[in-house]
């Protein structure tokens, strides 16, 4: 884990938040190559869950809302709360499902556990007093269940249908920690699924998504013997699941973790939006002519757990060499470009034009510093899978050598075909 977060903070992929002020527990800050790799996933994941298919639609709703949300949701009570320690000699205080009997930093004695709520509070308006707060979401989830009837009224969708959205969520975690797996502000992405209320054809959705989602993430190459689904116990579910299952990674820092939640949502969400709305949210089915409140399946991701993880995956070290080997889809750079030595207007000319070139289809790099080989290296270390070199012969024939990252081996093509064949590499 120190390998991975140095080179984040080297690299430019994460930075600790707000850093010359000595940082702010819990944030942190994508740099250059962490927000293309972020940007990347999240697009990855939009393609397959929107664009692809037509059942699914995307929004993007505001991180404010209506402080009646929260107590709709069941937010704002007992149902959004981690239970509480405070060492009774150091202060400090921990998550009690995190840590044993005794502190794990000074051995002191704990307090009796007392629910601590998650959400965090803000004021809208410029006056601070009670009808102006509210508070920052503490899932982006209520955002999509709020317009299920304003989505449902401007297309021409039907039951079986889902909903997706990609946002920032808030939580005041009593712990934050290990880098950025738990984090005080963070990003979602979720599918909220609404299928008709019957037993079968909910469980036949779980059972879809719960498949299509693990595949994601095998698509994209994480490997598949770091990856597992996880139950969650009954006195483990959120207030809201009926059934609920993690699907993990296996992490250098205490084996497996949380990645993302499939859960059946039941009629909670709309039900309980109906109540405290006296709007009537249930969908009225022209077929049968039935009227009810759907079931929700939900698939809830962690953009920057996901991240992360797919960092982990795909760090490898080859003696003193660090090949980052990230699916090409989601390597920050697709390409670098180099003319075999900086010193020669005619290489350094040409390079420039296939470069140029190249940056109006795919994230190029360009790299004329030191020797060919230290470029390849500094370019497997950020994951970038395929360096292009211009070289005395590509200017007698119109050839450049592409270098394969993680074979290191390299082939001479076509300069004209160049783009056709970076295409074809990236997307197989
Ligand atoms: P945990 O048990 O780890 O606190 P959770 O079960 O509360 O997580 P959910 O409410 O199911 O998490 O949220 C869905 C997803 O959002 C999680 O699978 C995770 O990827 C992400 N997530 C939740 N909390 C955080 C956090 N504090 N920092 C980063 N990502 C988070």
């Amino acid at each position: 884990m120190e390998k991975i977060i140095s080179l984040c903070k080297r690299r430019g992929f994460v930075f600790p938040g707000s850093e010359i002020y000595g940082g702010l527990a819990g944030t942190w800050d994508y740099g250059p190559l962490g927000s293309e790799l972020k940007f990347n996933l999240k697009d990855e994941w939009w393609k397959t869950i929107v664009r692809d298919r037509e059942d699914v639609v995307g929004i993007s709703a505001a991180i404010l809302m209506n402080p009646k949300v929260w107590e709709a949701s069941g937010h704002l009570t007992a149902g959004f709360a981690d239970l509480l320690v405070e060492c009774k000699k150091c202060k400090k205080r921990f998550r009690a499902d995190h840590i044993d009997k005794k502190c794990p930093e000074c051995g002191g004695n704990l307090t009796e556990p007392k629910k601590f709520n998650l959400m965090m509070k803000t004021f809208v308006g410029a006056v601070e007093d009670e009808t102006t707060t509210t508070y920052l979401r503490g899932e982006i989830t209520q955002g999509v269940h709020v317009n299920f009837k304003n989505v449902l009224n401007s297309s021409r969708l039907k039951i079986p249908f889902g909903i997706a959205q990609i946002g920032k969520a808030f939580r005041n975690e009593i712990t934050p920690g290990n880098f950025t797996y738990r984090s005080r502000e963070f990003e979602q992405m979720e599918l909220q699924f609404y299928v008709k209320p019957e037993k079968k054809e909910g469980k036949k959705w779980f059972e879809y998504w719960k498949s299509q989602r693990i595949n994601w993430y095998k698509n994209l190459g994480m490997k598949k013997e770091n990856l597992r689904f996880r139950q969650h116990e009954t006195d483990e579910k959120a207030h809201y699941a009926r059934d609920a299952w993690d699907i993990e990674y296996n992490t250098p820092f205490g084996g497996w973790k949380e990645m993302e939640g499939i859960h059946d949502r039941g009629d909670w969400d709309l039900s309980q939006h109906t109540k405290y709305s006296k709007q009537d949210l249930s969908y009225f089915d022209e077929e049968t002519k039935e009227k009810y409140i759907p079931w929700v399946i939900e698939t809830s991701g962690g953009v920057d757990r996901a991240t992360l993880f797919f960092l982990i995956d795909a760090y490898t070290e080859d003696g003193d060499r660090v090949v980052l080997k990230l699916h090409p889809k989601l390597a920050p750079y697709k390409a670098a470009v180099f003319p075999l030595l900086a010193n020669k207007p005619d290489l350094v000319n040409k390079a420039r034009k296939i470069y140029d070139d190249l940056k109006k289809d795919f994230v190029t790099a360009w790299d004329d510093r030191g020797n060919i080989g230290k470029r390849y290296y500094s370019q497997d270390e950020i994951g970038t899978p395929y360096c292009i070199t211009i070289d005395f012969e590509s200017l007698e024939n119109e050839t450049v050598t592409i270098r394969d990252r993680d074979t290191a081996k390299q082939e001479r093509v076509d300069t004209k075909k160049l783009g056709d064949i970076l295409k074809k590499k990236i997307n197989d």
